[in-house]
């Protein structure tokens, strides 16, 4: 099975677009999702509405679980907590009955699925060896998926050891020996430095697997933030992926 794993969405509509056109012309046989569809973005609603037709299974991200009123939103930093009480009032029935259905964590095709981590789905960046090695310490599969930090990742367990790190956009992997930890960075608001949307191309019968990289019309979503008075931040940092 082919599959395309998106994650952190942040309702940044452009992003989307451009990331599923590339998904349709490397023809995946399923779309996995984890996590973040809305928060820090302009258009929750049709993000949300997308990943719900298109993806076979999803995950909640805490900016969801912020939105649906499942996390205290004094949690999060201000520019998130005011866009997710802005998403609140803009979020229609449908959208959020999809949200709601979601949880942080899943299994699929034999790999284990977190937004954030195995030890703390919702909350937790796995960014150091400490915590990637606790994330190959609590789960058992050859390969856990995660999202949350908005940063690209490949990480092998082979013999007590832990290495990898960064991964950069058009790195391919061969994932044939030892255990794997990848997060496929983000779509809609990548912290690598890099500011093309991000996601992943995995071959689970080759055991391959391709960061992609996706321009997309930055400035469009710009300028609905601005549009929508959000926080003038989270425009300026797409520029950069910051
Ligand atoms: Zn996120």
């Amino acid at each position: 099975m082919k599959v395309a794993v998106v994650s952190d969405v942040h309702a940044n509509w452009h992003a989307l677009e451009a990331v599923l056109a590339d998904i349709d012309a490397q023809t995946p046989d399923e779309i996995w999702c984890l996590g973040d569809l809305v928060g820090y973005g302009p258009e929750p609603n049709r993000c949300t509405t997308e990943i719900a037709e298109r993806a076979q299974i999803c995950l909640a991200g805490n900016h969801d679980l912020g939105v649906l009123g499942r996390l205290e939103l004094s949690e999060f930093s201000p520019d998130a907590a005011a866009v997710a009480h802005w998403t609140q009032g803009v979020l229609e029935d449908e959208p959020r009955a999809f949200l709601s259905s979601l949880e942080p964590m899943g299994a699929r095709g034999g790999a284990d699925l977190f937004h954030g981590s195995p030890h703390d789905p919702v909350w937790e960046y796995v960014l150091s060896e400490g915590s990637a090695r606790r994330a190959f310490e609590e789960t058992s599969s050859d390969i856990i998926l995660v999202g949350h930090s908005h940063v690209p990742i490949a990480l092998r367990l082979e013999d007590g050891t832990v290495a990898g790190g960064l991964a950069k956009g058009g790195s391919e992997l061969e994932l044939n020996s030892g255990r794997w930890l990848i997060n496929p960075g983000a779509v809609g608001q990548p912290r690598d430095g890099d500011a093309r949307a991000a996601y992943l191309l995995l071959d689970l019968e080759a055991r391959h697997a391709h960061f992609r990289r996706v321009p997309y019309d930055i400035e469009a979503t710009q300028a609905e933030i601005r549009a929508e008075g959000l926080p003038e931040d989270l425009a300026r940092r797409l520029a950069g992926g910051e």
